[in-house]
This record gives C-alpha cells, structure tokens and sequence, in this order.
C-alpha cells in the first residue's frame, strides 16, 4: 500500500545536505532520469535544470537523508537524459518507500504552487514558522496543507460484495464505492449519503478498514465495510456506469498495480467458494 516508509521524520524548516532526496514536480510529474527512474541529484540533475536549493520546501529525513519538494513552471523543459512522469506510472517502477515520500512531496509542491498569494487579500505569503504553514503578513491568514477526505466502502450482502464502475475512473475497473466528504460531514454520514446516492441502498455496520493517502492531489482515502440493509441497486448514471453483486462463483476483476487500499479492501473481502 502507498505509505509513508518507517522511521520517516517530516520536518518543518530547511535543511543544508550535499546529497537531498529531491522531488521536482511540473503539473504532477516527477521529474526522473530517464534510463533508471531515479530522482536528479544535486551535483548535475538540479543545477541542470537551474534548480538551486532555496527553491525547495523541506519534506522530512529518511534514512539520514533529507527529503525536499519542488515544482515548475509548466513550460519547463526536461533536460537530455530526463523526463517528468505521471506519478500514477511510477507505481510498481519505484520503489514502494520512495513512492511513499513522492505521494507526500507531490503535495507538499502542489500546497505550495497554489497557495503563493493570500486568498483573502491576495498579498504575497510567507512561510511560518514552527508548522506547516503560510502564513499571510497583511491579513494573518493561514494556509495549512490541503487534505480531501474521501470515503470508500464495500457493501456485504451475505456471500456477496457490492463493485461499481465509475463513469470517470481512469482505469475503467470495478471498485467500491468512494467518495469525498461534503463539509460539515461524519465520514458515517458521508457513507450513507454517498452510498443511497450512487447506488440506491441502504447500509448499516459500518467497520473501519484503514486508510490511505492518495497524492490526486491531496486525497485522504478512509475505508470501510458494510452491510447491506435494504433497497434494489439503482446505479445513479451521472456516476455509476454499473454496479452489480460479485460472489464466490464470480471472476475477481483485474486490478490496477498492488498500492492502492482499494486493492486491499476488495481483496480481504473477495467471497471465498466453501
Ligand atoms: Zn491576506
């Protein structure tokens, strides 16, 4: 699953380090070297492209190494022997724990990209100082890093399990149910909603799973279980191209590369035959 790696330690304020784990972002892609996917060091890959250190946020350290973030203006060019990627196809390229960090500085970099000017009076921000902040000199206001909480649910029904198509999954695969939080929301209230919503059922039990960040661009992903209570699958069209019971006589659908708790959640659950 995409996590951060144990012993992780995020760090506010900017450190000195000859060799940095530095993560460049241009309109959520990671720039790579091309010929073996790894991150451009500070001696030719940063210069290279005219990257000098006080342009990064810190990130953490790991493993005595200290983690930064970065991004660019869209009209920059990878140099010769690099490239930006998608994110999303690194996933089973790079290594899980260095996915880990990536997902955090990718939106670390996009926190800082959106938020150089106040929202409130449009004045340059300004870091703060002891959290993870701008802070705006004019006004006071405060710009935390953003996190979207979305839920995800499978529905029981005895032997069964509920998996929808989304109308605009990038994968176009059978998955649980998600969804983002409305404001002023319980995530058992948003599970109900959202389920009656896409679906037209009724649901109760609900049982924590787990939960994931999802760097798309800041989703936090927060799963559950439950249990069928009630009503015929009517699969709202705006979002559902179809939604259907899966039991243990049923092909598990294909899923996307093994990081996203989606995997986990359906397959701690796929109806076993007996
Ligand atoms: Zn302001």
């Amino acid at each position: 699953m995409l996590q951060t790696p144990s012993a992780f330690v995020p760090l506010m304020a900017a450190q000195a380090h000859a060799d940095p784990i530095a993560f460049v972002f241009r309109s959520g892609k990671l720039l790579v070297r091309e010929d073996d996917l790894t991150l451009p060091d500070a001696r030719m890959g940063l210069p290279l492209h005219g990257l000098q250190p006080e342009q990064f946020h810190p990130v953490g350290l790991w493993q005595e190494r200290y983690c930064c973030t970065t991004w660019v203006d869209a009209g920059l060019e990878a140099q010769a022997g690099y490239a930006f990627v998608p994110l999303r196809s690194l996933f089973g390229s790079l290594d899980e724990p260095l996915l880990g960090l990536a997902s955090r500085a990718a939106q670390l970099a996009e926190w800082a990209r959106t938020h150089r000017y106040c929202g409130h009076c449009a004045s340059p921000m300004q870091l703060a100082s002891g959290e993870r902040a701008f802070k705006c000199p004019a006004c006071g206001m405060i710009a935390y890093p953003r996190i979207s909480p979305a839920m995800m649910v499978l529905i029981k029904k005895g032997d069964q399990i509920l998996l929808a198509r989304h109308v605009i999954s990038p994968t176009g695969r059978f998955s649980a149910l998600a969804g983002f939080l409305e404001a002023g929301e319980s995530i058992e209230e948003a599970i109900h909603r959202e389920v009656m919503e896409e679906v037209g059922l009724r649901v109760t039990n609900l049982q924590y799973f787990g939960s994931q960040s999802w760097p798309f661009p800041h989703s936090l992903m927060i799963a559950f279980t439950a249990e069928y209570a009630g009503g015929e699958i009517t699969p709202d069209a705006s979002e559902i191209a179809e939604a259907r019971w899966f039991g243990p006589h049923d092909v598990q659908p294909e899923a996307p590369p093994g990081v996203s708790i989606s995997n986990l959640l359906v397959n701690a659950h796929w109806p076993k035959a007996i």
